[in-house]
């Protein structure tokens, strides 16, 4: 156990004005509060919190956080109020306890939901305050050195959410030696096995690893000294769990494991990084792929250094950093570098002023406002999870608008990422990109230094396909969010428009209010829920005007499950006439027998499509009657609807006959967003041609010097006929968008 003059030494070896008198009261105040209490290992409890301290002063961290992790535990687990610790320590402790203490019970949560809302909870506290991240990383780092003495069910579940999210989150927030040690740590508890063969293999190789680190280490130090570089040269063998992972990705035995040594060149300056690399890129043959500058587009997390691999002395293959001694301070501490002790006699830390940037601009900051944003947009736990964790994981791009913004995207990422990323209205209205000038798929892979120009419609509605093509989490909740309003929001009109003709036939004034008024009774709150309820289909309008306007027959009311709003009755005149229809058996419903088929129809009744609305087979489907007996059919969703909802008596209730031998084509409108380029239409007319469809007529709508919007009228069998082209066309790459028209 540290003592408390050697507590206070450390924090006075970095920071020689530490509040010595406070660092000292809170010692005392925290041993006193958790007393006897023991840690599962036997220790006193306080032990833990002052290891937590003693791991912060290696991040040479300000007094109010070396405080905080004093007391970090008092509030949640000894009868401590914030309020005492806020009079006897101060505003900034208090806050950063309570951040802690807020969180303190994520490390008891078991199932994934709760986990999910857990880690919104975190980001949430420790947002506010960074500090507090970090004292909760030191609580779980040293949570994870003593877990040999929790019990053994739990400690498979702890390692495993070290390992998703506080080891990437460490990673995230540049600690890398802490990221390193989380991984070690989780990897010996998830895979004691694995983790026992790696280390045994490290171990028996440690002297000849030893010598051969001795023996590079000089050579690259004399490299650089000939050439006048004053340099400091440090190696190492890499750590279990990163040997392991490259073993477990390229499926290679240990044997075959070449590069298991990293060396690390610090040089005064940044011209100085390049002279090295050409250095050992002259001396030393590369390892092509591995080069990657860091200096010009620093990682997420503001980590910067040069990185390359060559083939080293005695032909082993060693990884290579090269940075300053600024780039080492951020790539040692990362988000704490910035919460450090500054010394402001321009002592050690002097030099590094310049280079330092505000906590605020930096990108682990911007990273985790992020994080933020999306929590606020009311994404499911859940899916915060899930997106958190791969972004976690995933290396980054970084790619720019045509004004020369840096957008920094998870690799991988899409031009359509891209765009959500600069805002959710570019990402919404977006139907093309250019990348580095050139027209490019929507769904090309962006690369490192792309500048990327997205090309807007504002007509657009990002389609619901695009879910599966991005990769950020703000691009899916923002696609999820516009195509559900969309889509909502046209159920809600069909509901509306079907709820108001029943009301009417049965002589009454539809009203939203009364409605309202009676959604509780049919199982909704809002009223927009209800009418988009019936849209579906789900709820007989019927079972609403019931509700609204109770009829006075006393009978019981009873909708029979999976009876559709459309067949409420449209269609009295079809029994006055005394016609004989035929409904076709659709999805096992009960149909009345005597629907109207719509091919195949009585030889007497004339019908036809409205040629304006395209209705294929699959659509949900009205008739309505003319003057003369002939009947027109509509998709539900044709605006054209609009001019018969007042002659509820002509509407006739009709279904696609789908057992009917006879095939017809039907007429459909695609509108296709392509680009400008030659060959561009024979490519769609070929998906079209290829499927089965014929083209009657294409008609452009916008022209761009980039792309062109157009009016493609096709003839398909049915609705999956259509769905399907228009699915070839969208993965076609001169295509950018395809969707149906549907009036
Ligand atoms: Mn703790």
């Amino acid at each position: 156990m540290i003592r408390q003059y050697q507590l206070v030494e450390r924090v006075q070896r970095y920071n020689p004005e530490a509040d010595e008198g406070l660092l000292n009261k809170a010692y005392v105040y925290a041993m006193k509060a958790h007393g006897s209490q023991k840690r599962a290992s036997g220790d006193p409890f306080f032990s833990h919190p002052l290891e937590v301290a003693g791991i912060l002063t290696e991040l040479r961290l300000d007094d109010a956080t070396i405080i905080a992790a004093l007391l970090h535990d008092t509030v949640e687990d000894t009868d401590t109020s914030l309020e005492d610790i806020r009079q006897r320590f101060g505003e900034d402790v208090s806050k950063i306890v309570e951040g802690v203490t807020k969180i303190e019970r994520l490390d008891l949560v078991s199932k994934r939901v709760e986990q999910a809302e857990n880690l919104r909870r975190l980001i949430i506290a420790v947002s506010e305050d960074f500090r507090v991240l970090l004292v909760k990383l030191a609580d779980r780092l040293h949570n994870m050195r003593t877990l040999e003495f929790m019990p053994e069910a739990k400690r498979a579940r702890i390692a495993e959410e070290t390992l998703d999210i506080y080891a990437p989150l460490a990673g995230r927030m540049g600690m890398h030696d802490m990221r390193e040690e989380l991984e070690d740590l989780s990897f010996r508890w998830l895979h004691p096995d694995a983790y026992r063969a790696v280390t045994e293999r490290l171990e028996a190789q440690k002297n000849r690893l030893a010598d051969l680190i001795t023996q590079i280490e000089g050579e690259l130090y004399g490299l650089l000294q000939e050439h006048g570089i004053k340099t400091e040269v440090s190696g190492r063998a890499k750590r279990a769990y990163s040997v392991w992972r490259k073993m477990e990705r390229k499926s290679i035995s240990f044997e075959q494991l070449s590069d298991i040594l990293g060396f690390r060149i610090i040089v005064p300056d940044v011209a100085m990084c390049y002279s090295a690399l050409g250095l050992v890129h002259t001396r030393w043959r590369t390892v092509p792929g591995r080069f990657k500058d860091y200096i010009s587009t620093p990682k997420q997390n503001d980590y910067q250094s040069l990185h390359t691999t060559v083939i080293g002395p005695g032909h082993q293959r060693v990884e290579l950093q090269i940075r300053t001694p600024e780039m080492h301070e951020v790539a040692e501490f990362g988000v704490a570098a910035h919460v450090l002790y500054k010394d402001t006699s321009n002592g050690a830390n002097g030099s590094c002023k310049g280079v330092r940037q505000s906590l605020k601009d930096s990108r682990a900051y911007q990273w985790l406002h992020q994080l933020v944003d999306l929590i606020e947009t009311g994404e499911s736990a859940e899916d915060f999870l899930e997106h958190t964790k791969l972004e976690l994981f995933q290396d980054q791009v970084f790619c720019f608008t045509p004004k020369g913004r840096l957008i920094a995207l998870p690799r991988g990422a899409t031009p359509i990422d891209f765009a959500y990323a600069v805002h959710t209205d570019v990402g919404n209205s977006c139907v093309g990109c250019k990348i580095n000038g050139k027209m490019a798929p929507l769904m090309t892979e962006l690369s490192n230094g792309d500048e990327v120009e997205i090309i807007r419609s504002d007509a657009q509605i990002p389609p619901a396909a695009w879910e599966s093509i991005v990769i950020t989490g703000k691009a899916r909740a923002a696609i999820r969010r516009a195509s559900r309003t969309a889509i909502r929001a046209q159920y809600v009109d069909i509901g509306r428009q079907i709820t108001k003709r029943t009301f009417e036939r049965r002589g009454k004034t539809y009203s939203d209010q009364d409605v309202q008024a009676s959604a509780s009774r049919l199982g909704h709150t809002h009223l927009e829920d209800l009418l988009a309820a019936v849209g579906r289909g789900e709820l007989s309008a019927r079972l609403v005007a019931d509700a609204v306007f109770p009829p006075d027959t006393g009978k019981e009311i009873q909708i029979p499950i999976g009876q559709t709003a459309g067949d409420d009755g449209w269609f009295g005149l079809r029994r006055a006439m005394g016609l004989k229809f035929r409904f076709p058996m659709t999805s096992g419903e009960k149909e009345p027998s005597d629907a109207l088929p719509i091919r195949g129809v009585e030889p007497n009744m004339p019908v036809r499509f409205s040629p304006g609305s395209g209705a294929v087979p699959g659509d949900r489907i009205v008739g309505i009657m003319n003057g003369s007996g002939a009947i027109t059919i509509y998709p539900i969703h044709s605006p054209e609807l609009r001019a018969f909802e007042d002659k509820p008596e002509l509407w006739l209730d009709v279904r696609w006959d789908t057992e009917s031998e006879r095939k017809n084509r039907f007429p459909a409108e695609i509108k296709v967003t392509a680009m400008n380029e030659p060959g561009t239409l024979a490519q769609i007319a070929q998906v079209i041609g290829e499927n089965g469809a014929n083209i009657d007529n294409v008609r452009m709508i916008a022209r761009n010097t980039d792309f062109h919007e157009m009016l493609v009228d096709v003839e398909v069998w049915d609705l999956k006929h259509l769905n399907r082209i228009i699915r070839l066309l969208r993965e076609r790459d001169v295509v950018s968008a395809a969707s149906r028209v549907s009036n």
